[in-house]
């Protein structure tokens, strides 16, 4: 049996761009149109989350949820560059409250890899003055949501974000290799979170809003290991480890830049983190120096892992990579930390709930070590736009039919929903839903 400590809240995240649909003025919009997603799908329909809201909630209700990490589309509040929504607005305290009259407990991102159309035209990340209009936009967020949301995410996963944008073409604008506009974009969203944790807290403070203020990252960290004994794939596991890695956490906890973004702490030496939220997936194997862009190394797949080892994208499952990760986090930075995603692609649902339960045995065990583990989200709720790789990717708790949007909760999700409730996993749940312990070397 599996007993779950009553301090590690348990629920799940999603983000507004891959369920809301609806939205014509982000730039993920635009970029659908431009015919930049999988099948030449759309961000448009999602799982239409933005008028089923009601429907969901009652969803994560039924599933016992303590907990909900969701994302805030910055052009549904500023459509046209300082002009605010008002239905945009209202249509988030609405959320938050609904979510909070059924004992549901939000924490609010604030920018999960979309942002206005007017502001992509403007050039995003890579303009400086990107970083003001986005405490412009998180002050408006903050004072509207007031007494309903004490907990922020300012920015999720900057890494993957910047290495999808200028490295990978993946994002808009799709830049290939511009390790130029890689390190300018990393600068300004770090000074974005170390500008926004102190605005967040002043604001809350000198408005009195009620509830503990939280302001944090979410950063993924993957699990790096090199393949051989050549030297150079060392270095370039090392060159990863810092560009992908090490830049965002000295840079967004310590409030330290490094080279080449820069020297010293712009907003002072400081911890910049109230908790760190981290997202963890998978293992990654760097092959060799080869890539033109070398400091990004090559990042690869075990090639002879079987079947049941990766996930329908090809990842490797790889529960233990948690744990080592956090252990060395905890060491650096005795702070709070909550698991802001962790999740998988499954469609058939045969791999999710086995998943669940090796994922959350390391972090019992490592907060029976001392770990200070408060969190566990879930990704996702529903099935959603994996971004560039379009609909195919099936990561929800809860299956959406895209013809008719219907939602069904997949039977994880119903073992999720059980293990909530009871806050542990008996021998008979593990018969039920047919886990086995299987060691993860
Ligand atoms: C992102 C999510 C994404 C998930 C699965 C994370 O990189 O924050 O938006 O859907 O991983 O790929």
């Amino acid at each position: 049996m599996l007993t779950i400590p009553n301090k590690l809240l348990l629920g799940s995240a999603t983000a507004a761009t891959q369920i809301e649909g609806g939205d014509f003025n982000s730039n993920w919009y635009h970029w659908s149109l431009a015919g930049k997603i999988a099948n030449n799908e759309s961000s448009i329909v999602a799982a239409d989350h933005y008028n089923r809201y009601p429907e969901d909630i009652q969803i994560m209700s039924e599933l016992n949820q303590e907990i909900y990490r969701m994302s805030i589309e910055w052009s549904r509040i500023e459509p046209v560059k300082g002009v605010w929504s008002q239905e945009g607005i209202d249509h988030y305290k609405d959320e938050m409250t609904m979510l909070l009259k059924n004992g549901i407990q939000p924490l609010v991102t604030l920018h999960h890899f979309s942002c206005p159309e007017w502001l992509q035209k403007e050039g995003a990340w890579v303009n400086p003055n990107t970083v003001e209009r986005f405490l412009i936009f998180a002050e408006k967020v903050v004072l509207e949501l007031g007494d309903l949301v004490s907990e922020y995410c300012t920015i999720n996963e900057p890494n993957v974000f910047v290495t999808d944008t200028y490295m990978d073409g993946k994002y808009p604008p799709g830049h290939k290799d511009d390790i130029k506009s890689y390190f300018k974009a990393s600068k300004h969203l770090i000074l974005a979170h170390l500008k926004a944790y102190k605005l967040i807290h002043r604001l809350r403070a000198d408005h009195k809003f009620t509830g503990v203020t939280k302001v944090g990252i979410a950063h993924h960290l993957a699990h790096f290991e090199v393949d051989s004994k050549n030297p150079l794939t060392h270095l370039s596991k090392k060159l990863m480890d810092f560009s992908f890695h090490d830049l965002f956490t000295k840079g967004m906890i310590e409030g330290k830049l490094s080279m080449p973004l820069g020297v010293g702490y712009p907003e002072g030496q400081g911890r910049f983190c109230d908790f760190i939220g981290v997202n963890y997936y998978s293992r990654h194997i760097i092959k060799s120096t080869m890539n033109p862009a070398m400091l990004f190394g090559e990042v690869t797949v075990d090639e002879s892992l079987p079947e049941s080892r990766k996930n329908d994208l090809g990842w490797e499952i790889y529960p233990k990579g948690l744990s080592i990760i956090l252990k060395q986090l905890y060491k650096d930075y005795p702070i709070p930390i909550y698991i802001t995603e962790n999740g998988i692609p499954d469609a058939n649902d045969t791999k999710r709930a086995q998943f669940i339960y090796e994922h959350l045995k390391e972090l019992v065990s490592l907060i029976n070590d001392g770990v200070d583990i408060r969190r566990y989200y879930h990704w996702s709720l529903l099935d959603n736009l994996e971004w560039n790789d379009g609909y195919g990717p099936r990561f929800g708790l809860v299956e959406v039919n895209y013809n008719t949007l219907k939602r069904t909760i997949r039977k994880s999700g119903k073992f999720y929903g059980e293990l909530i409730k009871h806050r542990n996993i008996s021998e008979e749940m593990k018969q039920n839903y047919n886990i086995k312990d299987v060691s993860y070397e």
